[in-house]
């Protein structure tokens, strides 16, 4: 039987699901299946002869090509700056159970620490949102324990404000065994640092996808440029970024000090606490406060991007490398994937590292169309 957590909110297992599936239900009216295929035809491998008819809706790939072309009022497009590739699937829609009358969303994911679980979140909790206002919402996984849980709980701390600790004790009153693998836990203690959204811009969502990033390598899959960012140095990509008023360093671009090409933009850069070794990847050590401030960046003889599309030497597949500038074939820096120790003592893992001395800093006027260097 399904655990009612909130008001038109229930938390399962896979029987639960099929049982609502198959036989209908007087209250559930929606179903969001977190599991490893978004496919409906999951639940007749799980349990052979159990067939449940349905009928899709939509299907959203990350980046927003949706099976029928549309992106709705999904926060789709938002999600393609993320580090999923392409051509992975983002949740699938559709009608389902005896009279096609019930509501599904599946998102697959898996059940692994590794597991990018906040590059869902927003589709995820936007759909229980929706689906509490329309009828009841079952949130089901495998064993709803680990993935139900996370979401369930990431759902209680936006709504109710609340931390990741609180939420989840919330919900283990209504539910007592559930609990999220330790990797989603860590994800919902950044959800929480973002202020309860899945921030991009947000040094703590760039250093989470360079993780996810060094995880894939380390994994042995191929890492291909899709998933690098935009090359910032192509002019569509300089006049797509935001203008920022009153000058403040988020219109920052970074240039090779020889050619003058635009290498980096300052939403490019994957801020580091300088001097805390290691500990500076661990966002749940982090203390509260501006670590990122000007004076701390002075003892930095390097900034560390995320990798960018014309960085080919790391498409090649190395461990380690040169990094030069595409236009003059200057020396910017390197890359590692085991990481690079920055100036300050900091170790960057990975590290797509450009050396200060070799790049200038100017500020990209974007309104105009026109770039002056700072001063
Ligand atoms: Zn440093
Ligand atoms: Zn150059």
């Amino acid at each position: 039987m399904p655990y009612l957590v909130r008001e038109h909110l229930f938390i399962g297992n896979i029987g639960d699901a099929a049982e609502v599936l198959q036989k209908g239900s007087n209250e559930i009216t929606h179903i969001l299946s977190v599991l490893s295929s978004a496919s409906i035809s999951f639940f007749s491998e799980w349990r052979s002869g159990l067939t449940i008819p349905s009928k899709e809706i939509k299907k959203v790939y990350v980046g927003g090509a949706g099976g029928d072309g549309s992106s709705t009022e999904d926060n789709v497009g938002d999600v393609s700056k993320s580090s999923l590739s392409r051509e992975k699937l983002l949740y699938l829609l559709e009608y389902a159970g005896k009279d096609m009358k019930l509501v599904r969303m599946a998102v697959p994911i898996r059940d692994m620490e590794g597991e990018n679980l906040l590059d869902y979140l927003d589709v995820c909790l936007d759909f229980i949102d929706r689906s509490r206002k329309e009828g009841s919402v079952l949130v089901h996984c495998f064993a709803g324990v680990s993935r139900s849980a996370a979401i369930i709980t990431a759902y209680l701390m936006r709504t109710e404000q609340l931390s990741s600790e609180d939420a989840l004790e919330s919900l283990q009153q209504s539910c007592e065994f559930v609990c999220p693998n330790d990797g989603f836990l860590e994800q919902l203690k950044m959800f929480e640092e973002m202020g309860f959204k899945v921030d991009h811009a947000s040094s703590i969502y760039k250093r989470f996808r360079l993780k996810v990033l060094g995880d894939s390598y380390n994994r042995g899959e191929k890492i291909d440029s899709s998933k690098f960012g935009a090359d910032p140095g192509l002019p569509a990509e300089v006049s797509s970024v935001e203008v920022t008023p009153n000058g403040d360093n988020h219109n920052r671009a970074y240039r090779c000090k020889k050619c003058r090409r635009v290498v980096a933009l300052q939403e490019n850069v994957v801020e580091h606490i300088p001097g805390e070794g290691e500990t500076a990847f661990e966002w749940h050590k982090r203390r509260s406060g501006n670590h990122f401030n000007k004076s701390d960046e002075s003892e930095c003889s390097s900034i560390f991007v995320e990798p960018l599309q014309w960085m080919t030497a790391v498409e090649e597949g190395a461990l380690e490398g040169k990094l030069s500038c595409v236009h003059c074939e200057a020396r910017l820096g390197y890359f590692n994937w085991s990481g690079i120790q920055c100036s300050c003592g900091s170790w960057i893992t990975p590290a797509f590292q450009l050396h200060k001395s070799r790049v200038d800093i100017s500020t990209v006027i974007l309104a105009e169309g026109k770039e002056r260097s700072s001063a």
